[in-house]
């Protein structure tokens, strides 16, 4: 689903990601972690050009990342991202938060983008919520409406990138939850988190990366048991 070779990133003369290749298979769930500037948010950016990638290849479902125009409008339906901070529109309610990328790119008409956008809220568990502005709803309320939003595309895969890590912690289990049902469900994942008990939980193969380099990858149960890198157990004996 997801095919990265040879991916390199430079900010100026700051080289931020090494030599990156990875590969996501279909119905996948890749949680990546790493130290505070490891370049686990500019991989995610590059995967639907938030950033352009210095030099390398990324292909979702086969098609290369396009530079610009109703291509790249295309992958962005196609790549669904959920951020730190929620990211909905304010003066909006949650309802049309929902409905409006939809009908907007997909060209889906109103009901049937409401019929989508209320289910889409049950499953989130926010269906009540569903005329309020998104001030009135609590934190993890709010991140979990930024995921009905991205799954209103119909997105082939979705990347998270830290999407607790701005939860009061009361909160970041109702977040995580949803993602592992998604998880369950075989949605495509590529999930940054400092969750390890997620990692642990809902991940087929976790990734480490150190210095914008992917240093060690594994199965959870054999990453978080017996990690192989130095870097690796330096890292997991901090945060776990
Ligand atoms: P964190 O865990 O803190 O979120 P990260 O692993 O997501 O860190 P990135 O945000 O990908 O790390 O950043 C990797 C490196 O690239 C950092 O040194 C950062 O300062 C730098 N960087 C990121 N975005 C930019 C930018 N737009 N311009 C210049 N440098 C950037
Ligand atoms: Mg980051």
């Amino acid at each position: 689903m997801i095919q990265i070779q040879a991916l390199n990133k430079w900010f100026g003369d700051h080289h931020v990601l090494h030599d990156v290749d990875l590969e996501v298979a279909q119905g996948e769930v890749l949680v990546v972690i790493g130290p505070s500037g490891s370049g686990k948010s500019t991989l995610c950016r590059c995967l639907n050009r938030l950033e352009s990638a210095s030099s390398g290849t990324i292909r979702i479902d086969g098609v290369p990342v396009p530079e610009e125009g109703r291509e790249l409008a295309r992958l962005r339906a196609d790549v669904g991202m959920v951020f730190q901070s929620f990211n909905l529109f304010q003066h909006k309610t949650v309802l049309e938060n929902v409905v409006l990328a939809p009908m907007k790119v997909r060209g889906v008409g109103r009901a049937e983008a409401e019929r989508t956008a209320r289910e889409l809220l049950e499953r989130v568990g926010i269906a009540e919520q569903a005329g309020k502005l998104p001030a009135r709803l609590s934190g993890g309320q709010q991140q979990r409406a930024a995921i009905a939003r991205a799954l209103a595309m119909r997105p082939k895969v979705m990347l998270f990138d830290e999407p607790t890590s701005a939860l009061d912690p009361e909160m970041v289990g109702e977040v995580l939850d949803v993602m592992a049902g998604l998880a369950a469900d075989g949605m495509t994942m590529v999930v940054v988190t400092h969750e390890m008990g997620f990692a642990r939980r809902a991940a087929d193969r976790v990734v480490f990366m150190d210095g914008g380099r992917i240093v060690e990858t594994g199965r959870p149960d054999t990453f978080f048991e017996a990690p192989r890198t130095d870097r690796a157990r330096d890292f997991l004996a901090k945060v776990l």
